[in-house]
């Protein structure tokens, strides 16, 4: 059975109960993200699913995803980019860095630094982590640095070299993003 999300993750506690979150909640709740996009919408929302459990070797993990609907300014026409970010969460909880060189391939850590790291999983103290700092930060670091339409999609492209254009017709003659990306160097 799936519950919504806490205010404040425990980890350890939930993987300890085996706790599938999932549910929505208002973008506007993710003040760091909203801060850096063109558009906010009032109505947007971030999608989430979350499940929290020990690996076999006893370690807390979280896997599941987290999407939303972003709106960014492209950088090339200064016109609206909508985005949609979807990321897949795999996660191992460390409270020290010393743990994250044991981390299974793929996952990444989160750190949540705790006061005293119990050895063999005794009682745990307090942990506030804000649940949304999770969902946020995935969603972060799907951002472009550079937001931008596609060439194809972009005015600014058209308008100032329309020359360029490939042949509708010529197949190989399509724009190959290695060649873009050449092109970007040699400037
Ligand atoms: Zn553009």
């Amino acid at each position: 059975m799936s519950k919504a999300l806490p205010t404040f993750l425990d980890p350890w506690r939930f993987a300890d109960r085996d706790l599938h979150l999932s549910g929505r909640l208002p973008q506007a709740a993710l003040a760091r993200l909203v801060a850096l996009l063109d558009q906010p919408s009032p109505t947007a929302e971030v999608l989430y699913q979350l499940h929290f459990f020990r690996d076999e070797q006893r370690r807390v993990r979280v896997e599941g995803w987290v999407r939303s609907e972003v709106i960014l300014r492209c950088q090339r026409c200064l016109g609206p980019l909508p985005l949609s970010l979807s990321a897949t969460i795999s996660l191992g909880v460390v409270s020290d860095l010393a743990e994250v060189e044991g981390l299974p391939e793929g996952v990444e850590p989160l750190l949540i630094e705790s006061a005293e790291p119990p050895p063999g999983g005794g009682r745990r103290h307090e942990v506030r982590y804000p649940s949304s700092d999770l969902l946020e930060d995935e969603l972060l670091l799907l951002l472009p640095y550079i937001p931008l339409h596609p060439e194809g999609a972009c005015s600014a492209v058209g308008a100032s070299s329309p020359q360029e254009r490939p042949e509708p017709e010529a197949e190989q003659q399509r724009e190959n993003p290695f060649a873009v990306l050449a092109e970007l160097k040699g400037r």
